[in-house]
Parts: structure tokens; C-alpha cells; sequence
């Protein structure tokens, strides 16, 4: 039975702490190194009900996407919500440990893991990593299509492929556009529209774009007229598949090790976003205004 420091190095050799961006907080939160390991939890977000799931499970070590702590904090306290969760992991021996924007760089990392949930082929990062000599990390994805297929059957794709959220899937552009080429980019990615353009992807798959660069993209489509029709899913939905892939990669390190580990995914939906109430049919004139 490994040891948490033994677990632990396995996780940082396929994320290396050193890539994720400086801004960013990654490694272990709480955790004794010599605690033995059974169980392994994976999920997006280190949320209350999560911790909660993982004592249930009687795991030993919760492995999240998301930070617990991005900034500096002067408490721990169980009065706030995240020193709820400290005090609930703890309480139970849990460890945290958190491979953010070093696993969205890896390879695979997170968006291998959504264009995997919907089959596509990917071709190479979209944003190379300059300190990969194989130029094989790095940010986002291009993908090909072994066939192309329309806008509305790819956005159909997704919202089957990936985990049911309120949201669903929103989308820009005409329905009935061919899609070749997808660049897709887990969590938020509307930085990285300039290098979507610059790769000529025909759709842009991710999450939480905002009104202007969206707005920005499509016209830019439409006056250059060529420019990615956009697919925007919920944050959540698109880096809950790394959560299975980050998983399998752990089951594999345990067999070639004999550790014997129990692995686990989440399957709480943590979306903040709990509800959707569909409007009448955008394309038809807004009720009551003057035509
Ligand atoms: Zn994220």
C-alpha cells in the first residue's frame, strides 16, 4: 500500500507542478505524506459536497481540478465555507491534491480528455507549449473530423457525449455549416479565439464565452467570411472528462506498481448552474417591440 508522498510524486510526474501558470495553485492542500492510500477520488471541483463524497467513500486522497485556495488565506476556520471543507478532509484523513492549468497543459491533458468524449481526432495542441521539443502539450486541441458533419449535428454530439448540465450547449453560427475541423479548449477558453482563427479551425468548442469576444468572433466571421462557428458548454461539463482519464492513468501507474489502488469519479454535478428556462425562438421578432 503506497504511502500519500508516494502517490502523490506519480500524480506530479504526469502533471509537473512546475508548468501550471504562475498565477495558478496547485499541489497538495492538506495531506500527512506517510498516510497509506486505498482509495483515490477524482473530481472538477473540491465543493462541500464532494469532501462529503469522499468520506462516504472512505477515500484517502481527493485529487480535484479546480483549487480549493487560489489566494492566500489568514483562516482555515469551519465558519467559512472552504475551511468547512479543510476541517471535513482532515476530520476524515482525506488528502486534497490539485493539478490545475498543469494538467490543461499536459499530454494528455484536459481538453484530450473532452475531444476523446466526443471521438475527435486530434492533430496537435492549439497553443504549443514552446518548452515541448515533440510539440505534442501545450493548450487546447485541434481536432479533425474523419467525417464532416453539420454545426447542429457536432453541438448534438456534444450535449449527448457530455455530462447533462442546465446549460446545455449554446451556439453561434448557422446550423447547417459543415464542420471539418474543431479546436476545443476544456474550462474557459475565450483567450484563445486569436489562435482558434490563426489554426482556421471551422468550430470552437469550450466554455464560458463571454458577450464581446464572442460578439467579436462572429463578426469578424462574418466580414472576413471564414471564422469558427463557436459551441459554448458548461465549464464543468467540459473538464469532467479528465476526471476518468486522470483516473485511468492512476489505475495504470498502480497496476505497473502492484499499489492495488481503488480509483473513483465523481459523478456530483457541480455546475453551479442548476436551471434553464428556454425563451420563445430568438430568430422571432421580441414581443411587443415596434418592427
Ligand atoms: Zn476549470
Amino acid at each position: 500500500m503506497p504511502a500519500l508522498s508516494e502517490v502523490i510524486a506519480a500524480l506530479d510526474a504526469l502533471w509537473p507542478p512546475e508548468r501550471a501558470e504562475e498565477w495558478d495553485a496547485v499541489g497538495t492542500v492538506c495531506g500527512d505524506p506517510g498516510a497509506p492510500v486505498r482509495r483515490v477520488l477524482f473530481a472538477v471541483d473540491p465543493v462541500q459536497e464532494v469532501a462529503d463524497e469522499a468520506v462516504r467513500l472512505g477515500a484517502d486522497l481527493l485529487v480535484t481540478h479546480h483549487p480549493l485556495y487560489l489566494r492566500g488565506t489568514t483562516t482555515v476556520a469551519a465558519t467559512t465555507f472552504k475551511g468547512r471543507v479543510v476541517h471535513t478532509l482532515i476530520r476524515n484523513s482525506v488528502a486534497l491534491h490539485v493539478a490545475h492549468t498543469n494538467a490543461d497543459r499536459a499530454d494528455p491533458g484536459v481538453s484530450d480528455a473532452l475531444a476523446g468524449a466526443l471521438d475527435l481526432r486530434i492533430t496537435g495542441p492549439l497553443v504549443p507549449d514552446p518548452s515541448d521539443p515533440e510539440g505534442r502539450r501545450g493548450l487546447g486541441r485541434i481536432c479533425e473530423l474523419d467525417e464532416p458533419e453539420t454545426l447542429a449535428d457536432l453541438a448534438g454530439r456534444a450535449a449527448a457525449r457530455l455530462p447533462a448540465t442546465a446549460q446545455g450547449i449554446r451556439v453561434a453560427g448557422e446550423p447547417g455549416r459543415v464542420i471539418r475541423t474543431v479546436a476545443v479548449c476544456g474550462g474557459s477558453g475565450d483567450s484563445l479565439f486569436a489562435d482558434v482563427r490563426r489554426a482556421g479551425a471551422d468550430a470552437y468548442l469550450t466554455a464560458d464565452l463571454r458577450h464581446h469576444p464572442a460578439s467579436e468572433a462572429r463578426e469578424h466571421a462574418l466580414h472576413s467570411g471564414r471564422g469558427p462557428a463557436l459551441l459554448d458548454a458548461a465549464h464543468w461539463a467540459t473538464e469532467w472528462p479528465w476526471t476518468e482519464q486522470a483516473a485511468a492513468q492512476l489505475d495504470e501507474i498502480s497496476d505497473r506498481h502492484g499499489w492495488d489502488l481503488r480509483t473513483h469519479v465523481s459523478r456530483t454535478v457541480t455546475d453551479p448552474w442548476t436551471a434553464h428556462a428556454a425563451s420563445a425562438d430568438p430568430s422571432t421578432d421580441i414581443p411587443g417591440a415596434p418592427n
